[in-house]
């Protein structure tokens, strides 16, 4: 690789959405801008433009259909669940419905219609806080641009010859999976993050990315030289020789380190002294098992329960329930699995809209399933039926009194009752845990250490609560911080108050899968994280590295900090010294150094 005068080296920031480093020639996939023009339809066309539409959608199925083929063929049915969710979009009755009816009404143009009709889901689901909402926003999107592209019958080029870079303003999951017939060395694109479908493919498809590069493409023409970094989310055009063998360099020491994460898989999370702690896995899909049993994770700590009502009109029966936990507990055997009871309300899912002026604080998560009990007791009843081989346990999210703890439990007793009844089998030790994640419940964190069996701390909504910030607020987002002190001093309290009632105290909010937190709780006596499970090969490597004292130390030593920037600074540079192969905090700046 050779960048010789007149071109020159630029270096390019984005964001890691796939690891891996890749050399290589550029190739432009250029998509024509969708413009969705509005123009009134005579009433005699009506018809015509309602069959028009039709067409595309069937068209649309068409290439799907072919897509979802090529990517169980390629990736495996769970990978390839993705393009099913987008084909149960084009199966979706009512919406299309609704568009026939206003093309009708309205008398306007296919496009326009379907574009604003589609545009009002899109907007509810990608304003969501809950990832699966959001990528259901993300779905939507995708398949919209597709039946709008083929009313406008535009065509798309997906075959080239020869290894390229693929550059582009944005990429779908779709055309991430077409790309990849061809040789792909990696994709780079202006738009998206490391969370979008298209990452998740890349990175099943093992194809180094690099997302949300500003403007990358006004530097980029055809067969440009560059060099694809999807460690560290950096895009060097024209590479130098000097870079170039650097960059070579960087690619050996992953290749050596990745190999050292997979060792780990077998291997307890514990520290070299020994200190031993409890690191499980977050669940959201049955359907990633498969991946998180060859992570070697020590069990389930959160399976979110409430994505089996995603697109549900009403709450799934005890026997379908039944049918997934048994699914999940078994494959998981012996290790444990939490089912957190249905965690609805708030931007949640809900199976019947509710109008609340403050959601979130309004009618969410245990308290719904209070004010339902027959929909609970079915619940409770699958859980318990599937935890015949002992190894599920039950969680409640949003518990902000004990009278709430107390009054589900009443409820287990009623399904256990129930089931001895019918002599149906269950286990009779089964452990029962609250979520912390409402600040009332961390600060009664001994009194309800004294009801149930463990606390596990849901940083998500209790740094929410805690800051009064709406993390899914732009305006105040940068005030929602993991690392402020209050946040900090608020965990040790509930891990100190929480063991001294005699439970273990774990994490299943996303602060336990974030290597930058990870000293300071093994520190602060945390006993269990519960993980993304992409990043449980890391979590475990730091653990492993670190003695529990040194981590006591940093945790004392950052509970005397009186600022985030203070504390995030110290973690960053103490991680930057003893891991600098571990990517911290993706896409977001950190700090450089100790100031
Ligand atoms: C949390 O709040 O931290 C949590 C794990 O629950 P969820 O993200 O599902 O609200
Ligand atoms: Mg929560």
């Amino acid at each position: 690789m050779s960048a010789s005068p007149p071109y020159r080296e630029i270096t390019l920031k984005g964001i890691a959405a796939a690891p891996g480093i890749a050399f290589g020639r550029v190739y432009v996939f250029r998509k024509d801008e969708l413009v969705v023009q509005e123009r009134r339809v005579a009433p005699g066309e009506i018809e015509g433009e309602i069959g028009r539409l039709q067409s595309s959608i069937d068209r649309s199925k068409k290439e799907l259909t072919k897509i979802l083929a090529f990517a169980e063929e390629k990736l495996g049915p769970a990978q390839a669940k993705i393009f099913e969710a987008q084909l149960l979009i084009l199966d979706d009755v009512v919406l299309f419905d609704s568009v026939n009816k206003r093309i009708r009404y309205e008398r306007m143009n296919a496009e326009f219609i379907l574009h604003d009709e589609m545009e009002k889901y899109f907007r509810l689901m990608s304003s969501a806080r809950e990832s699966y909402a959001r990528d259901r926003a993300m779905d939507l999107e995708e398949v919209r641009n597709r039946i709008l592209r083929n009313l406008q019958e535009q065509k798309l080029t997906s075959r080239f010859d020869g290894s390229f870079v693929i550059a582009a303003h944005s990429l779908g999951a779709a055309d991430a999976m077409i790309l990849s017939r061809n040789n792909v060395l990696a994709y780079v694109t202006e738009a998206g993050g490391a969370t979008s479908h298209m990452a998740l493919l890349a990175r099943a498809l093992k194809i180094p990315t690099v997302a949300g590069v500003h403007q990358v493409l006004q530097h980029l023409g055809e067969e440009t030289e560059v060099i694809v970094d999807g460690y560290s989310g950096t895009v060097v055009v024209n590479p130098s020789p000097t870079t170039a063998r650097e960059y070579r360099g960087r690619l050996r020491e992953h290749e050596v380190f990745e190999g050292t994460l997979s060792e780990l898989r077998d291997l307890p999370a514990e520290t070299l002294d020994g200190h031993r702690v409890t690191l499980a896995v977050n669940l959201e899909l049955r359907e990633e098992l498969d991946f998180i049993l060859k992570q070697g994770s020590d069990g389930v700590g959160l399976y979110r329960s409430e994505t089996l009502l995603i697109g549900k009109e009403v709450f799934p029966s005890e026997e379908q329930q039944f049918q997934e936990y048994r699914a999940i507990a078994e494959a998981m055997a012996p290790l444990r699995v939490i089912i957190r009871t249905f965690d609805i309300g708030g931007d949640k899912l809900m199976t019947q809209q509710t109008r609340e002026n403050n959601p979130f604080l309004g009618w969410r998560g245990i308290r719904i399933m209070l004010d339902k009990p027959q929909v609970f007791l079915d619940q409770l009843r699958a859980i318990l039926r599937a935890s015949a081989r002992r190894n599920v346990a039950i969680m409640f999210p949003m518990v902000s009194n004990i009278k709430e703890v107390r009054l589900a439990r009443q409820l287990i007793e009623q399904a256990k009752d129930e089931l001895r009844a019918k002599g149906i089998p269950f286990d009779e030790s089964l452990s029962v845990g609250v979520m912390v994640e409402v600040p009332a419940a961390a600060v009664i964190a001994e009194d309800l250490a004294r009801e149930v069996q463990f606390l596990s701390i849901g940083t998500n909504d209790l740094i929410q609560y805690l800051l009064a910030v709406d993390r899914g607020n732009d305006i105040v987002s940068e005030l929602y911080q993991e690392f402020h002190p209050a946040v900090i001093r608020f965990l040790r309290r509930i891990i100190e108050r929480g063991k001294g009632g005699g439970v273990w105290v774990g994490m299943c909010g996303e602060m336990a899968g974030d290597p930058l937190a990870t000293m300071l709780l093994v520190g602060l006596g945390l006993d269990e994280f519960s993980v993304v499970p992409n990043m449980l090969p890391e979590i475990k490597k730091i653990i492993r590295s670190i003695h529990f004292n040194e981590a006591k130390h940093l945790a004392d030593r950052v509970l005397a900090m009186d600022t985030e920037d203070e504390i995030r600074q110290y973690l960053t540079a103490v991680m930057r010294q003893k891991f600098p192969d571990i990517p911290l905090a993706q896409g977001q700046p950190v700090p450089e150094r100790l100031t």
